[in-house]
């Protein structure tokens, strides 16, 4: 039996067809997108996609990963000591000041112990709030895509590579990791980004937390963090606390007590959780926080 809703506090997905599992998109554009894929129009429709840069001023997150926003985000730089960035044309490299350097004490670490380079995807736009594709949450600035395939140390005189595809390290009936991908610097990483007290949660696929939950040694607490979501087969989505300073900021639920690696895990290798549910009602939307309307007032790019 699940310890809790994953739909609440999680980066909501929804079902295909063919018994596969897609990250959801927004209202009416849901429908369409999955008919005959995104749209161009669909940034048209998004004023949230059409902002250049983030709002100046202190930052400030605005609601929650769901349905927020956030003022003075700043960007992440496309390479750093240990990380860089790919997708950048996407310009989904923004978030609240605490997210930036935590990836980048994240990469230096990353540099310093295992000698290779984080590659980081998405964070929010600009000025968070919803995106016309790829993610429902992702929108308060607190929220990033690491991969947990790592790229190799930097090269002099190279150019950022910008790899296109993640490597799973899920087997193909996602029963486990894969052993051919999966090893110590996967675990070393996880490690690392739940033992941070900024870090609120971590998403990953159940065989990533199953592999965690049999390998990790000494202290378990940090495995709490760690919380088992569809997909996330090659990259794990952490989220931050919210941080000081910006009192709307609306927190996830507490986590469950324990590690999770119990029957809380359990219940995503049953058949309850493998059976996709009819792609046929998108999730609610919740209505933005009003304090984000005057973020994306005529702040459309140029
Ligand atoms: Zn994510």
């Amino acid at each position: 039996m699940r310890a809790d809703n994953p739909r609440e506090n999680a980066p909501n997905r929804i079902p295909l067809p063919n018994g596969r599992w897609r990250r959801s998109c927004t209202g009416a554009m849901l429908a369409a997108a999955l008919l005959v894929g995104v749209a161009p129009e669909a940034n048209a429709a998004n004023p949230w996609a059409q902002v250049a840069d983030p709002s100046p001023g202190p930052a400030r997150v605005i609601g929650e990963a769901a349905a927020g926003c956030i003022s003075g985000a700043q960007a992440l730089p496309d390479s750093g000591q240990g990380f860089l960035v790919t997708k950048r044309t996407r310009h989904r490299f923004f978030g609240h000041p605490e997210l930036v350097e935590f990836i980048r004490q994240l990469g230096a670490k990353t540099d310093q112990h295992i000698g290779k380079r984080l590659v980081i995807g998405d964070l929010g736009q600009p000025r968070g709030g919803p995106m016309p594709n790829g993610h429902r949450s992702h929108q308060s600035g607190l929220d990033a895509d690491i991969w947990l395939w790592m790229a190799p140390p930097y090269r002099q005189g190279e150019n950022p590579p910008e790899p296109d595809e993640a490597p799973s390290m899920v087997s193909g009936d996602d029963s486990s990791v894969d052993p051919g991908r999966w090893g110590q610097d996967q675990g070393w990483l996880l490690k690392q980004v739940a033992s941070n007290p900024a870090v609120d949660r971590i998403f990953v696929n159940a065989a990533i937390k199953a592999a965690l939950c049999t390998e990790a040694e000494g202290d378990r607490g940090w495995l709490a963090k760690v919380r088992p979501w569809w997909h996330h087969r090659a990259h794990l989505h952490v989220r931050l606390r919210c941080p000081p300073g910006s009192p709307t900021c609306v927190s996830q639920p507490p986590l469950p007590a324990g590690d999770g690696c119990g029957s809380e895990l359990a219940w995503w290798f049953s058949d309850e959780a493998k059976t996709p549910r009819p792609p046929t009602t998108p999730p609610a939307e919740k209505p933005l926080p009003k304090e984000c309307n005057a973020l994306v007032a005529d702040k459309k790019k140029g």
